[in-house]
C-alpha cells in the first residue's frame, strides 16, 4: 500500500497518529473528523495515497464505488437517521479553490440533527 511520509492521513491509516476509527478494510479507512462541522462527521479515505479526486483514473472506479456505498451504511451506524427525514451530506473538497486542506483524498460524511435548520 503506497503511503506518503509527510501525509497526515497516511500516518492516521498506519496508526502513527491516533484517530477515532469508524471502519477499516483492505482498501479504505474511516475516522471521525477532529473538528466536526456537524453532529456526525467522519471521513472515508482510500488507504492508498491519492492526493485528491483530480488524480482518480478509471482504475479507481471500484474503490470509489466502495467508498460511496459505504457512506450510507456507516452514516446509519454513526447515528444518522434514515432517509428521507434524516440523511447526511457528502463532500469531497478538491484543490485549493475547492477548499482542500489535507492532500489525501477524503470523503466527508456529515449528518445528525441540525436544530438551526427549519422543518
Ligand atoms: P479538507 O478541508 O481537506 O476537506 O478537510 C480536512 C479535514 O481533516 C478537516 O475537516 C480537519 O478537521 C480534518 N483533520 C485535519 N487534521 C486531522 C487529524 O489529525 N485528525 C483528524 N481526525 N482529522 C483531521
Ligand atoms: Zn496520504
Amino acid at each position: 500500500m503506497s503511503s506518503e511520509p509527510n501525509c497526515i492521513f497516511c500516518k492516521i491509516i498506519e496508526g502513527k497518529i491516533p484517530s477515532r476509527k469508524v471502519y477499516e478494510d483492505d482498501d479504505v479507512f474511516a475516522f471521525h473528523d477532529i473538528a466536526p462541522w456537524a453532529p456526525v462527521h467522519f471521513m472515508i479515505v482510500p488507504k492508498r495515497h491519492i492526493a485528491s479526486m483530480a488524480q482518480l483514473t478509471p482504475d479507481d472506479a471500484a474503490l470509489m464505488g466502495k467508498i460511496m456505498t459505504l457512506a450510507p451504511k456507516l452514516a446509519a451506524e454513526q447515528g444518522c437517521r434514515p432517509y428521507p427525514d434524516g440523511g447526511f451530506r457528502v463532500v469531497v473538497n478538491t484543490g485549493a479553490e475547492g477548499g482542500q486542506e489535507v492532500h489525501h483524498l477524503h470523503v466527508h460524511v456529515m449528518g445528525g440533527p441540525r436544530p438551526w435548520l427549519k422543518g
